[in-house]
């Protein structure tokens, strides 16, 4: 019972910071977006076409196309003018696409760090004050970040993953090589983490998730 508890407590911790809404980015179109990144000398922005799947605790956010409009760009600016957003609905219309399924917004940080700045924010208030958006920063070294704003407000940070194609043969020959030389030990939780700093932690504490204690458990 004990240890139940235990485990119980460690999966509510993980599912605590476990992001809520995740990005899924087909190869071809990170690849995509990161050529976009690398082609352009200053920044450069975009949107995303996606296929948004809500259940009870998450947003699954499937990406299936990408585009760039006419844009002016400098070293840092991000920042979309209401003719490039106007041109950008146009040109969706006209192509017989849903706006509302283009509801990512993308842009580079050149080849700087990737995150929201002051003058992102704006854009995202400005651009998804009607709607949910997700964004996405992205750098030319293929560094990314991404967040949910719903109705221009901060919602949740998101997860990005990349659908990587695997090869057959190497995850063959890895999945034996791996059989040979690693063994998997299953962990032993005795205790729920405690929710304190853990530099406040006795100096012999040990991570229940790192570390065994078979001499703990006493159910
Ligand atoms: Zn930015």
């Amino acid at each position: 019972m004990k240890r139940l508890e235990a485990i119980n407590g460690f999966w509510s911790y993980r599912a605590k910071f476990e992001p809520k809404v995740k990005i899924r980015l087909p190869y071809e179109i990170f690849l995509k977006m990161l050529s976009y990144a690398q082609a352009s000398k200053g920044e450069i922005s975009g949107f995303c076409k996606n296929k948004v799947i809500k259940t009870e605790n998450e947003i699954k956010v499937d990406v299936v196309d990408i585009k760039i409009f006419t844009q002016e760009v400098t070293d840092s600016r991000t920042t979309l003018t209401t003719d490039e957003m106007t041109a950008h609905y146009l040109d969706l219309i006209r192509r017989d696409e849903n706006p509302e399924e283009w509801n990512l917004w993308w842009h580079s940080h050149s080849d700087g760090t990737v995150f929201f700045s002051h003058i992102d924010v704006p854009t995202i208030e400005q651009v998804g004050k009607n709607k949910a958006l997700f964004s996405i920063c992205i750098n030319t070294r293929g560094e990314m970040t991404a967040r949910y704003d719903r109705k221009g407000k901060f919602v949740a940070e998101a997860a990005i993953i990349i659908d990587y194609p695997l090869n057959a043969n190497i995850v063959a020959a890895c999945k034996k090589e791996v059989a040979e030389k690693v063994t998997y030990i299953r962990p032993v939780f005795t205790r729920i983490i405690p929710t304190v700093d853990t530099n406040d932690l006795p100096a012999n504490y040990l991570h229940p998730t790192r570390r065994h204690y078979p001499a703990d458990i006493t159910d």
